[in-house]
């Protein structure tokens, strides 16, 4: 597939800004109730002056609808999403699972929405923040339902069904990514040289994104590198629960479960 360069948004970071963190793939759902409470403290706690959520901070997203039934499980979230909103300014970029999240949704919990990608400027470096899905080029699969997905006519015809309805065919859809899961299918992950022209064309030196839960640091070409987020699982041994945070002294990833374990 070739690449086809974005338009990139971009947003500059007030200058009393010292530290912004950036999290993704929370994957949050309510058979996962230990990385559900790992994010409310995280978000009661953070000292961050902002937070940028680039993605998949829900594992399904079915209409923000879903907010209005009292008690949901969207509607907790979004309310743990507004007392922190009071606190400090919270972005959110959609995933692949959460790109139905809409603007009833941002109103709801206070928090911006944000496009993908997007160029932010701190301290004068420029960073691309994305999901990532839309560099995983090899899934080509994938690339062809993302098109679909992500316009108004397929978005329409989904959202025109019952939550019900909606709330069934996201099980099916989860059931059969767990199968294929566990088949032990490799997954693309983002490509290489695309992540250069993109850079290139935001004249930004670093790509901060999440997605293919492989946390790790690439060097791409000399200046230009790609930083990955990890995905969170409060539950798994050792946990998996962190925050990329940015600030004048650089990037550093800082593990928070210790600080969340329970005695
Ligand atoms: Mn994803």
């Amino acid at each position: 597939m070739t690449t086809t360069v974005p338009r990139f948004e971009e947003l500059v970071a007030p200058s009393h800004w010292r530290t912004v963190d950036f999290i993704s793939d929370l994957h949050l759902q309510a058979s996962e109730p230990a990385t559900v409470g790992a994010f409310q403290r995280y978000l009661a706690t953070t000292e961050a002056d902002a937070l940028f959520i680039l993605g998949d901070l829900f594992e399904v997203w079915v209409g923000d609808d879903a907010l209005a039934e009292p008690g949901s499980f969207e509607a907790q979230g979004c309310a743990h999403l507004q007392s922190a909103a009071r606190r400090l300014p919270v972005y959110f970029m959609h995933g692949n699972r959460d790109f139905l999240a809409g603007t009833g949704f941002l109103a709801q919990c206070g928090i911006t929405g944000l496009s993908d990608p997007t160029v932010l400027v701190f301290d004068g470096q420029r960073y691309v923040l994305s999901h990532g899905d839309l560099l995983c080029l090899d899934d080509v699969d994938y690339q062809r339902f993302r098109v679909q997905a992500r316009s108004a006519e397929w978005q329409a015809q989904f959202l025109a069904q019952p939550l019900a309805t909606r709330r069934a065919q996201a099980r099916g859809i989860r059931q059969e990514s767990e199968a294929r899961k566990q088949s032990g299918v490799t997954y693309a992950d983002v490509d290489g040289p695309a992540t250069i022209t993109w850079l290139q064309a935001a004249d930004a030196h670093t790509l901060i994104h999440g997605h293919t839960h492989r946390p790790a640091d690439h060097a791409l070409a000399p200046g230009l590198r790609r930083v990955v987020l990890s995905d969170w699982d409060a539950a798994a041994l050792p946990p998996r629960v962190e925050t990329l945070r940015l600030s004048r002294a650089g990037l550093e990833r800082i593990a928070l479960a210790p600080m969340y374990e329970r005695s």
